[in-house]
């Protein structure tokens, strides 16, 4: 008989985890997997759409393209989670697992910022990210403050790249000059595991006139008739801006919240395997607090461990070492130059270590690779 899967959310982790199981078990495997989205999206898609250089239509990978012949695709949306029993509700039905994964990654928080919504615009979702793009076409120049507004978030590379992207935007159409942009991140460096990225950052930033404060998140979003708009800093300071982009806070998606799955906001999994504390339901990616960022690809690499120890338990065989909190991706540094950070999370979880690569032509053809790779992977079809 063959194992039933049923995989909750298509994004880095559950495209990854569908496409290992079936590599990997072939007829062996029933994979079910569900998402409410109508395409998946790669999060340096969103910055390379907000900033002009892809139009939406270029980035959405659609799901009615998906070929993975042994993947039943389900366009809905999951509203029940029993982890007892294994199974999953959705608005169309009732689906039974013999093994669940939930990888359905961090929502965002818009409403626990006040202000954010109204005086701000966040750039993490795909819809904020595509509607960002008309309103920085639209933008005359002033003050940009691009702020985190929680203590964890996902991709932390990726304030700082829409700092370089908006510079090299603001430069190409004129208005730099009467514009400033500021930079606010949780972190007292830009990426704390790799000391030679944060330095090639600040260099970056000091030569282009960019202010980085470290450190501190944003509160509130504040508008008054004397005095303009401010964002609130937790240590009390106001800074002035014309355009605010922003970081909301990330939290589980409500249906993992409602299933009894976390604990103090996150999924709690045994870090080498993706277990969760249910005999057979394990969890990867952003909804997890595995310790590792919130990423997709540590979320691809958990997925890729988990599924190694259960084909290894459906096979009897010696179970592989697991996960070991390695990941690596690409950083744009501006004027198009890509770098490349590796960094390793669980050998010192005190002292997380990054290994970074100076731009080059190689990490700009890696990066475009990566995508294409992926989507021919992920989807079964060509790049
Ligand atoms: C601007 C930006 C840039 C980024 N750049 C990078 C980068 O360069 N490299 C990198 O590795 N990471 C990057 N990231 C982070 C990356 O996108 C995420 O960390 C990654 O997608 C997490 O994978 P996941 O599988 O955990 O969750 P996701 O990929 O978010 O997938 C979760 C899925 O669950 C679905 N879902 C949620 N709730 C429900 C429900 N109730 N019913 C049905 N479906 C549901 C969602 O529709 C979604 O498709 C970036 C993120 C942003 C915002």
């Amino acid at each position: 008989m063959s194992t039933r899967v049923l995989v909750l959310g298509a994004g880095f982790g559950g495209l990854e985890t569908c496409a290992r199981l079936e590599d990997l078990l072939g007829d062996d495997v029933e994979i079910t997997l569900i998402d409410k989205a109508p395409s998946f999206v790669f999060g340096f898609s969103k910055l390379d759409v907000m900033f002009g250089r892809k139009q939406p239509d270029d980035v959405r990978l659609r799901y009615e393209d998906y070929a993975r012949p042994r993947v039943q695709f389900r366009n809905e949306t999951i509203t029940a989670i029993d982890p007892v029993a294994r199974t999953a509700t959705t608005n169309a039905g009732v689906y039974e697992a013999d093994v669940l994964v939930v990888a359905l990654g961090a929502d965002y928080d818009l409403a626990a910022t006040p202000g954010l919504a109204e005086l701000g615009r966040e750039f993490y979702s795909t819809a904020g990210a595509f509607a960002a793009r008309d309103t920085l076409a639209a933008f005359k120049g002033g003050d940009v403050v691009i702020g985190v507004c929680g203590p964890g978030f996902k991709c932390p590379p990726a304030p700082n790249e829409a700092a370089f992207l908006l510079h090299d935007q603001l430069v190409e159409r004129g208005i730099r000059d009467r514009s400033s942009i500021t930079v606010v991140v949780p972190m007292g460096v830009p990426l704390p595991p790799s000391p030679e990225l944060s330095q090639a950052i600040l260099r970056r930033y000091a030569e282009r006139g960019i202010t980085f404060v470290g450190g501190h998140r944003v509160l509130s979003l504040e508008a008054s008739a004397g005095s303009g708009r401010h964002a609130a800093l937790d240590d009390g300071a106001r800074l002035p801006f014309d355009l605010f982009l922003g970081i909301p806070i990330h939290r589980v998606p409500a249906v993992v919240a409602a299933s009894g799955l976390a604990e103090n906001g996150w999924i709690p999994v045994d870090k080498g395997s993706a277990a969760t504390r249910f005999p057979d339901v394990y969890a990867v990616g952003d909804v997890t607090s595995v310790g590792t960022p919130k990423a997709g690809v540590f979320a691809e690499r958990a997925a890729d461990a988990m599924v190694d120890k259960i084909v290894a338990r459906i096979r009897g065989e010696a179970e592989p070492p697991g996960y070991d909190g390695t990941g690596a991706c690409f950083v744009e540094l501006g004027a198009g130059q890509v770098g490349h950070i590796a960094v390793d999370f669980f050998a010192d979880p005190s002292r997380p270590k990054g290994w970074f690569t100076e731009p080059g032509d190689d990490n700009t053809t890696a990066k475009a690779q990566f995508g294409a790779e992926r989507l021919a992977r992920w989807f079964g079809r060509g790049a």
